[in-house]
């Protein structure tokens, strides 16, 4: 079989992991995932990315971080810089996910400011993380929260050519709960993202700078009813990356 090019398959360990646990895992992608082809990305804690980054090098293990600060530097205690991330050699930031939106109160205007700041650094990657509550969805919101989150987040956003997004779609009630939206779903909720950014901008060839991705309890049991999927660009995956062998065969079955 063919390898998926365009497609793209990212771990988030979240806060699950310490340090040491943190390059263990980073030690046994490295050992796992040794000869593999395509595009996988690592998103440790923020207190592991320089380690593990040093761990992964040489492997075909991208690292990507967590969070990012809108300024470069100044009085923002505990804030993490995107000059720093690219310094230690992360690739990808995974911007606004829905626990920090929940816990910190992260919104997108905040997220907004974030992802221009990643697009100027011109070599990391923003994940921008959007999707819908249990009660938005009950309520038939899904379509116009989607919309409102992507319009928040990009409006206004300028491109140099070349340059990417990627649109997480990760319905909050999904993630962690142990049950993946049915992949029809997904499928639908990505039409209507891409739909959304193309109203957004207005530009014919708008989508060659975004990739759509979902994310929400993937594991390697459920991954294959993913894989056909035309309108998914790749996976973010939280639980099914803290084993190296399992996230193996996620990445395996959603690339090949
Ligand atoms: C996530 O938190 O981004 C995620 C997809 O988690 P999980 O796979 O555990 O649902």
């Amino acid at each position: 079989m063919s390898i998926k090019k365009d497609r793209v398959v990212i771990a988030n360990w979240k806060m699950k992991l310490g340090l040491a646990e943190s390059v263990a895992l980073a030690k046994s992608y490295g050992e796992v995932f040794k000869d593999f082809k395509g595009s996988v990305v690592a998103c440790p804690g923020a207190f592991a990315l320089s380690q593990v980054a040093k761990t992964l090098k040489g492997s075909p293990i991208k690292v990507g971080a967590q969070n990012v600060f809108w300024e470069d530097k100044g009085a923002y205690t505990g804030e993490i810089p995107a000059s720093v991330l690219t310094e230690i050699g992360c690739e990808y930031v995974i911007i606004g996910h829905s626990e920090r939106r929940q816990y910190l109160l992260e919104n997108y205007e905040m997220i907004h400011q974030k992802i221009k700041t990643v697009l100027n650094t011109k070599q990391l990657i923003p994940v921008v993380c959007i999707g819908e509550n249990m009660e938005e969805r009950k309520t038939d919101r899904r379509d116009f929260v989607l919309a409102h989150q992507l319009q928040q987040a990009l409006g206004g956003i300028n491109f140099l050519s070349g340059q990417q997004i990627i649109i997480a779609y990760e319905p909050i009630w999904a993630i962690g709960s142990g049950t993946a939206i049915e992949p029809s779903e997904a499928e639908y909720a990505h039409r209507v993202i891409k739909q959304t950014i193309k109203d957004i901008f207005g530009l014919p060839d708008i989508m060659s700078h975004f990739k759509i991705i979902y994310g929400g309890s993937v594991s390697s049991k459920i991954v294959k009813d993913f894989v056909g999927l035309e309108d998914i660009d790749g996976l973010l995956v939280g639980g099914a990356s803290l084993d190296a062998n399992e996230f193996y065969k996620v990445a395996k079955a959603m690339l090949k």
